[in-house]
């Protein structure tokens, strides 16, 4: 049920940001300092402000959101999560005393005013590999239908550590990167421009508390703070070449984009849903004790230069995952290396079973063979320059919506010559 807010744009059945979500972002106005900002309607409540007024603060004696990002804040733990929110509710709710609606407003601006900026630190980037259906089209473009899942992947949640250093956020350009290509048919590698940049859609979950010791799927999901929007750029000419037998590594280094608002696990809490059932058993220590998965509708859409408006790619929903950010974590721990506040997991491209269901333009146009058909009378197999791509995701309530904020990357031209450094 929608939570009625006394800012009105925040009740309506179509904004991402009612009084159920109060996601986390950063966010500054013209020149000004960066201050971190709760999304309210179209407005962003300014909680630098609210906290440095006595008006809403975390901790009594200590500043806490000072701080151009949300980790200090991650580190408090659970219950300073839930405290914070339930007083963020409280000043926003239908019912708010007169004075506290004007200090909320004077603290407040309208988004359309605000630039948005990385809402978190990032500690450290994993990428997993956790959609089922993506994993089999690509296993099947790339090995063929009987060898197309990895023999551990029914096992394990398996992934790869990326670069903390490559995530942007959501309006950041992507700049197509060269490497080492290498075609089946040629014989010699060649460096180059990519020719075959994607994009991945997924999720991103954010841990807000660390760990030392392997920690147990319950203990995982507790751990997690929120979730992002979150685009693992791809460059499969690269990666087709390099990824045997360790995984992707310079395919996978240009760029991560995420969404600009944080929608916390507490908002998520109405869409929880299971995993599928498992094909087959899995290790006890990955066993979820409850429904782990959340129900999110999601979509890719791109703009050509030529196009007039966006245009929807594909649909499909987080609940397609096969394993959960928590399982992820949990397996994340088992060696011995520690987490911390602020690291960032992604889900693995999220596919459908159906064809206009798939993640990635890789599975969309069949690694090329099949060219996606576009509105403007373009065709498509991979991203080219100009090209805006958009991921986009909310949770669907009795008469509202729970979303992130679209996540959205440009993609600009390779530069003429990487090594012309000083030329
Ligand atoms: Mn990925």
């Amino acid at each position: 049920m929608l939570l009625k807010s006394w800012i009105a744009s925040a009740n309506s059945a179509e904004t991402e940001f009612p009084l159920n979500n109060l996601p986390y972002g950063v966010f500054s106005v013209g020149d000004g300092d960066l201050r971190c900002g709760v999304a309210i309607g179209d407005r962003i409540l300014d909680v630098t402000g609210l906290e440095e007024s006595g008006t809403l603060r975390s901790d009594p004696d200590v500043d806490v959101l000072d701080v151009p990002f949300w980790n200090d804040f991650m580190e408090m733990g659970p219950k300073v999560w839930t405290e914070y929110r339930a007083k963020l509710q409280a000043l926003l709710a239908v019912g708010a005393e007169e004075q506290t609606q004007e200090t909320c407003t004077f603290y407040s601006v309208p988004m359309s005013e605000a630039t948005l900026h990385m809402p978190f630190r990032v500690a450290e980037y994993t990428d997993f590999y956790a959609g089922r259906n993506h994993a089999f089209n690509v296993g099947t473009m790339f090995r063929g239908p009987e060898n197309a899942l990895p023999p551990n992947w029914l096992h394990i949640p398996i992934g790869y550590n990326g670069r903390a250093s490559s995530v942007t956020v959501s309006g950041t350009d992507v700049r197509r990167p060269w490497g080492q290509l290498k075609a089946p048919d040629q014989e010699m590698p060649v460096f180059g421009p990519c020719k075959r940049f994607d994009i991945e859609l997924e999720m991103g979950a954010i841990v807000g508390q660390p760990s030392d010791a392997p920690v147990t799927v319950q203990e995982a999901d507790d751990m997690i703070f929120g979730y992002v929007l979150l685009n693992d750029w791809s460059a499969r000419d690269i990666q087709a070449w390099e990824y045997q037998p360790l995984g992707p590594f310079q395919a996978k280094a240009t760029a991560t984009s995420i969404s600009p608002w944080i929608v916390t696990k507490a908002a998520l809490e109405p869409f929880r849903c299971s995993t599928p059932e498992r094909e087959k058993e899995l290790l006890p220590y990955l066993s979820e004790p409850g429904p782990m998965l959340y129900d999110i509708p999601l979509s890719v859409s791109i703009k050509t230069e030529k196009a007039e408006v966006p245009e929807v790619l594909s649909r499909t929903n987080y609940r397609e995952m096969y394993y959960s950010a928590a399982q992820q974590l949990a397996h994340h721990t088992t060696a011995g290396s520690p987490m911390n506040v602020g690291d960032l997991l992604g889900s693995g491209t999220i596919s459908g079973a159906t064809k206009t269901e798939r993640g990635s333009l890789l599975e969309l146009s069949w690694g090329g063979k099949e060219p996606i058909e576009l509105a403007s009378g373009e065709t498509r197999s991979f991203i080219e320059d100009g090209d805006m791509l958009t991921l986009s995701g909310a949770a669907q309530g009795d008469g509202y919506r729970v979303g992130f904020g679209d996540c959205t990357g440009r993609v600009i031209p390779a530069l003429d010559d990487p090594y012309a450094r000083g030329k």
